[in-house]
């Protein structure tokens, strides 16, 4: 399938799990192992667990073209061992492609890629590594799905999108790329409580939305409504002189957080107890001795909204740590081996069950249905700075007519990036650095 990484490349795939990396250059990767991502472990999101469902078909084709480019030894479907009807559907659809399902206990973050790598194939990523540096791909089922319309020339216009946690009818909708965040919370009957806070993404790994104005962009998985007041939220709107304060004066260096910590379990070097040491003593000043280990952090939250006894902020911090380090251009070495997955380590993978109680979500832990209709939109904004890679460049100007999947953003020459595509029909409204807007128009 020589095509294939052009047509994605085309395509504008992404990474639609949340990394938004560019599809065409994993697909560029010699790997052993082709690992579909369905464990979807964050609380509350239900996008992979129906397409795996309602969209089978087009992922096999997908799934199909990606074995044929790659040809690797083995091929899994990754997915939690509750969702019986996902096992039996895709034992299935895999045995044609000489592929297995692989059951995953209801733990998080079962959907981490170097956990998932860990529990499929026993393969232990190094620290600071990637998949493929174990001869691994890991593909997210939605970005699958988009290779599947890839192959028949449909860029990416649209995203599955799961509406949860307080919201009067949570449900999973396919819109276009560029709606806004406040146009999909009302799609779902508006905020059920009168205080909250929106996070782009599951309430382990979504990020505070500053305002509902902006964008919903291709690697949006959900929109998350926290009640103030619960766990989450209050951690969510925590400043950081109060989170700094608290590190200083609460930590007890119990080292629970490095213990559940999902990367270290795997044996990197990785003990955030010890960067909360470093920091709290240190002043507030990040040095590159103390503190590297900071960049192995996935910020999956584990340490902070699960293993801490006084409820402080060790992700909080080492994130913080980790984005002055890199803006500072410190780099983890490259090479460094693991001391090994810690053999106590299956027992303190923490249960979904147990987590989504301490978040306070439990009760806003629902069934949000996916509607696979498109949800038609009157106005988008069309990001041209994607979560990872370069800003597009426009190549339309204010007053074009564009028609769904018409090229709007493309990637600078010899950049890595992905391509921007009109979400809607309409006419461009207006063109910033940060994005094309279209209005639908009559025709
Ligand atoms: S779990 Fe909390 S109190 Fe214990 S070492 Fe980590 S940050 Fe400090
Ligand atoms: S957020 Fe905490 S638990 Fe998760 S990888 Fe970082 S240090 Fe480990």
């Amino acid at each position: 399938m020589a095509d294939l990484v052009r047509l994605v490349q085309q395509a504008g795939v992404v990474g639609a799990g949340g990394a938004g990396f560019p599809t065409h250059v994993k697909l560029g990767a010699q790997v052993e192992v082709v690992i579909v991502n369905g464990a979807e472990c964050e609380p509350l999101l239900r996008v992979d667990q129906q397409l795996l469902l309602l969209e089978a078909e087009a992922l096999r084709r997908g799934l199909a073209a990606v074995v044929e480019h790659l040809r690797p030894r083995a091929v899994y479907l990754a997915v939690k061992t509750k969702h019986r009807e996902i096992l039996h559907t895709w034992e299935e659809l895999l045995a044609p492609l000489g592929g297995r399902v692989h059951g995953l206990g209801d733990f998080y973050p079962a959907g981490d890629e170097q956990v998932l790598v860990y529990e499929v194939t026993g393969r232990v990523v190094p620290p600071a590594g990637i998949p493929p540096e174990v001869g691994v791909l890991v593909m997210n089922v939605e970005t699958l799905y988009n290779v599947s319309r890839a192959l028949e020339g449909q860029p990416v216009t649209h995203k599955f999108v799961t509406v949860a946690g307080a919201v009067t009818a949570p449900k999973t909708m396919r819109v276009p790329v560029g709606i806004s965040y406040a146009e999909l919370l009302a799609l779902a009957g508006g905020p059920a409580v009168k205080e909250f806070t929106c996070l782009d993404g599951g309430p382990m790994m979504g990020r505070p939305v500053a305002d509902l104005g902006l964008p919903v962009t291709k690697a949006t998985k959900a929109l998350v409504v926290l009640p103030a007041g619960s766990r989450a939220a209050r951690r969510a709107g925590t400043p950081w002189e109060a989170v700094l304060r608290r590190s200083r004066n609460a930590c007890e260096i119990c080292r629970m957080c490095t213990d559940l910590c999902p990367r270290y379990l795997l044996g990197h070097p990785l003990e955030v107890h010890r960067i909360m040491r470093a920091f709290a003593y240190g002043g507030d000043r990040v040095e590159p001795e103390d503190h590297l280990a900071a960049l192995l952090c996935v910020e999956c939250g584990v340490c902070e909204q699960f293993a801490c006894p006084v409820g402080i902020f060790p992700r909080t911090v080492a994130a913080e740590v980790k984005r002055r380090l890199l803006a500072a251009g410190v780099r983890y070495p490259r090479g460094r081996t693991g001391a090994g997955v810690r053999r106590y380590r299956e027992g303190r993978r923490v249960p979904t069950g147990r987590l989504i109680r301490r978040l306070g979500l439990d009760p806003w832990d629902r069934p949000a249905p996916l509607d696979p209709v498109a949800v038609p939109s009157s106005r988008v904004r069309v990001p041209l700075r994607p979560p990872f890679g370069a800003a597009c460049r426009p190549v339309v100007e204010a007053g074009a007519r564009v028609r769904t999947g018409d090229p709007v953003g493309e990637v600078p020459e010899g950049a890595l990036g992905a391509r921007a595509h009109a979400s809607i029909e309409g006419v461009v409204t207006a063109v910033t650095p940060d994005y094309v807007e279209i209005t639908a128009q009559e025709a």
